[in-house]
């Protein structure tokens, strides 16, 4: 089920994102303007759709990237895997323990389960990599999951943050190998990288910069996890 999509551009990239799932996960479709290489991010299904959208764009996939491996980020990595058997599925390991574990996410929700394509970039090995002329920077954030990444692109002033930081919030950090403690540095690290007119794009809900969760967020505001 797909809620709304949207996009926009910087100087060279643009931008496609499709809120998605019973989750309400944002996939994003990034590519790069000058070569059409694009990356999918979370690809939470709706597959035929955002197939259409990249060839629409005349892209083609060189990444599938995974901020990290809870269901409703990577329902579609199989399907876009399928249509780009070139694109590289790439994730943190540190994550591969919640790949593993789709089946029992699935049930503890009542929802369908699915599987994860084998990683072929380890995000622990090769933190930096390029999806055509675009350089992207993976930091890992642990937290809400102990392999999770937020995607940065210096660049073009962009950040995915995954489920680590929301417009005024954060990730649930109660699921199986979450972390109150990990999720602080996690934000700390993230003050100390990320300028403020960087804009935060998250795995659920709208769009937010940098600076304003530095100055409204209440987790950039309490030095220890209750
Ligand atoms: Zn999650
Ligand atoms: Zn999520």
């Amino acid at each position: 089920m797909l809620h709304y999509n949207d996009e926009f551009e910087t100087p060279n990239v643009k931008v496609m994102r499709y809120c998605m799932n019973s989750f309400g996960v944002n996939t994003y479709l990034l590519i790069s303007k000058k070569t059409k290489i694009a990356a999918v991010i979370d690809p939470g299904g709706e597959v035929p759709t955002l197939i259409d959208a990249l060839k629409s764009e005349g892209a083609k996939v060189s990444h599938i990237l995974i901020t990290h491996a809870h269901i409703d980020h990577v329902y579609g990595a199989e399907g876009i895997k399928q249509a780009f058997p070139e694109a590289r599925i790439t994730y943190h390991s540190k994550d591969q323990i919640v790949a593993d574990s789709l089946s029992d996410m699935a049930r503890m929700f009542g929802v369908p389960s699915c599987t994860m394509p084998a990683q072929e970039i380890d995000l622990a090995k090769d933190p930096e990599f390029s999806v055509g002329d675009i350089q992207l920077r993976s930091l890992l954030t642990p937290g809400h999951t102990p392999g999770g990444v937020c995607f940065y692109i210096p660049e073009e002033k962009l950040l995915f943050s995954g489920d680590t930081l929301f417009k005024n919030s954060v990730g649930r950090t109660d699921f199986e190998g979450g972390s109150g403690e990990e999720l602080m540095q996690s934000l700390k690290l993230l003050q100390e990288v990320i300028p403020d007119d960087v804009q935060v794009l998250p795995g659920h809900g709208k769009y937010t910069t940098m600076g304003i969760e530095k100055k409204t967020n209440f987790y950039f505001h309490v030095d220890r996890w209750r």
